[in-house]
């Protein structure tokens, strides 16, 4: 891993700013993102006693929001803890090298998704690759996640 970084000083301090942005917005993002998953959670747990055999279309619509809610807390999280990974990158100047074919990502990607890990290139093709991946483990979770909370009921 090459550990000098291809930007100059001023590029750096754009890309500071920009990570300092995204980690304050990220973390108004996942407190939000919270409420709402709680708030779900509880209306479930409403739905769960009154609801559960008379309307069974309306608590499966329920579920459906909540884990659409839970989805997006673990999305920013995600996404929260790339930011602070690349704050750390910058930190030891291995910062804006692609971790797939080490060339330098371009400053104008870093400046839309400044804890990008790898060139636009290697994003989409692994985005590809991502996508048919988690098709099939989101189908599992969904069972775990069903079975979870039949028991807590
Ligand atoms: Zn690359």
């Amino acid at each position: 891993m090459r550990l000098e970084t291809p930007y100059t000083n001023s590029e750096l301090q754009q890309i500071r700013t920009a990570l300092a942005e995204r980690e304050a917005r990220l973390t108004m993002m996942l407190a939000t993102a919270k409420q709402e998953a709680l708030q779900d959670l509880s209306m479930d747990a409403v739905g769960e006693v009154s609801h559960r055999h008379t309307h069974p279309a309306d608590t499966g619509a329920m579920e459906y929001d909540q884990s659409l809610a839970l989805d997006s807390l673990e999305r920013i999280n995600h996404q929260l803890s790339e930011v602070q990974a690349a704050k750390g990158r910058l930190a030891i100047g291995s910062f804006g090298t692609c971790e797939e074919c080490e060339e330098s990502v371009a400053m104008a990607r870093l400046l839309k998704v400044p804890e990008a890990r790898y060139c636009g290139p290697c994003q989409r093709a692994l985005e590809e690759s991502e996508k048919l991946h988690r098709h099939t483990s989101r189908l599992d979770a969904q069972v775990v996640e069903s079975s979870d909370v039949v028991d807590k009921a």
